[in-house]
């Protein structure tokens, strides 16, 4: 990757904070360059500006690839290693991001990411109008997790049609790993769907929720393992991994965390063991499309016409994969890049 192929980088240091700010707009072919803001602790600037030019072209990706017109991009907010955030500087530095977004006129939206929330972005929004992610009561979206799990939920049931021939999930054996905010919802929609949950989260305090929904408590150690129709990863990134693979009991790898692959080329290796894997910013597009909704004033019923969407949008992958002999993986990035050429030749 290189800065060229991004549109515009922003590095700024906020007047009341103090604090530095890296703003990267990878693409702006399909739409406004939206994604989250990070706030992350580094120890030089340069690596928050690495980071923001790497999600901003991951954000391009994924919308292209989920159908929006949006472009990819990134704030990337560098707290240092040993500086406390009172809630006065906390609030500093949001009124500090909103103005760095104001000033970029709209082709940059923000939104809450890791380490930021609802409430950030109410705070943001007191100097720009270019956030979304706000809180319901402040007329944003809210809390985007149960849209994702219902994008989940879509996804796994394409990918059921492909590798079974139907997409009922009654019946069907699945593992969920992280038991969180989407992790949960996701959990509920299941079991109401008809599956046998295996569920596992390294908080025990998790046990509760799971017995509550009938399903078999797997201990964090041994949760890859577990036999099943479909393995959910819905904790952190890289729950497949070259050490991993290899335990994987499960012909579908379905869920909603970033960054599911330890590295691309475990793309391949789940394809040779005949694992069918969804491409984790295809199956969790949900709450990306939460925000497009907030941003196009789009009713709840259109949000989830979208959000299902992404079981066509995945079948399609698919199709793309078995016709061209790739992975899904590849092929899911050939859709996006499909969409980002169709654009750039109607707006040159
Ligand atoms: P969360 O923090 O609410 O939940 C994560 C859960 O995973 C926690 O309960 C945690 O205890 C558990 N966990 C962490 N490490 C684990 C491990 N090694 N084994 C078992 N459990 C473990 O997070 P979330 O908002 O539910 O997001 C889950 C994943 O989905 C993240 O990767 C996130 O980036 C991704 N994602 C979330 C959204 C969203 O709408 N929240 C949207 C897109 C992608």
């Amino acid at each position: 990757m290189s800065l060229l192929e991004h549109e515009e980088l922003l590095v700024h240091r906020g007047e009341r904070s103090g604090l530095s700010m890296a703003i990267a707009i990878h693409s702006t072919a399909l739409g406004p360059a939206l994604g989250g803001a990070r706030l992350w602790r580094y120890r030089a600037l340069g690596d928050a500006i690495a980071d923001a030019l790497r999600l901003s072209e991951a954000m391009t990706y994924k919308a292209a690839a989920a159908g929006l017109e949006l472009g990819g991009g990134k704030a990337v907010l560098c707290v240092p290693p040993d500086r406390e955030l009172s809630a006065d500087d906390r609030r500093d530095l949001m009124l500090d991001l909103g103005d760095a977004v104001e000033s970029l006129e709209g082709r940059y939206v923000t939104a809450e990411d890791v380490g930021t929330g609802t409430g950030d972005m109410a705070i943001v929004g007191e100097r720009t109008g270019h956030v979304v992610g706000r809180p319901a009561d402040s007329g944003g979206s809210g809390d985007p997790s149960p849209v994702t799990a219902r994008g989940v939920e879509a996804a796994i049931r394409a990918c059921c049609e492909h590798r079974y021939g139907s997409n009922d999930l009654d019946g069907r054996v699945v593992t969920i790993v992280g038991l969180g905010h989407v992790g949960l919802a996701l959990a509920e929609r299941l079991a109401a769907a008809g599956c046998e949950l295996r569920v596992s989260d390294i908080d025990d305090g998790k046990r509760e929720a799971a017995g509550r929904l009938g399903s078999l408590w797997v201990d964090p150690e041994g949760a890859t393992g577990t036999e099943c129709d479909v393995f959910a990863p819905c904790a952190l990134g890289g729950a497949i991994s070259r050490q991993s693979i290899d335990q994987l009991r499960c012909e579908i790898v379905c869920g909603s965390a970033n960054n599911v692959l330890a590295d691309d080329s475990l793309a391949a290796a789940l394809d040779e063991r005949r694992i069918l894997y969804a491409p984790d910013f295809i199956a969790n597009a949900g709450g990306l499309i939460n925000v497009y909704g907030e941003l196009r004033e789009l009713g709840r019923d259109e949000v989830d016409e979208l959000v299902d969407g992404i079981g066509s949008a995945l079948g399609r992958v698919f199709e793309v994969a078995s016709a061209r002999s790739v992975t899904p993986l590849e092929a899911a990035k050939e859709v996006a890049e499909e969409a980002l050429d169709a654009a750039s030749v109607v707006s040159p």
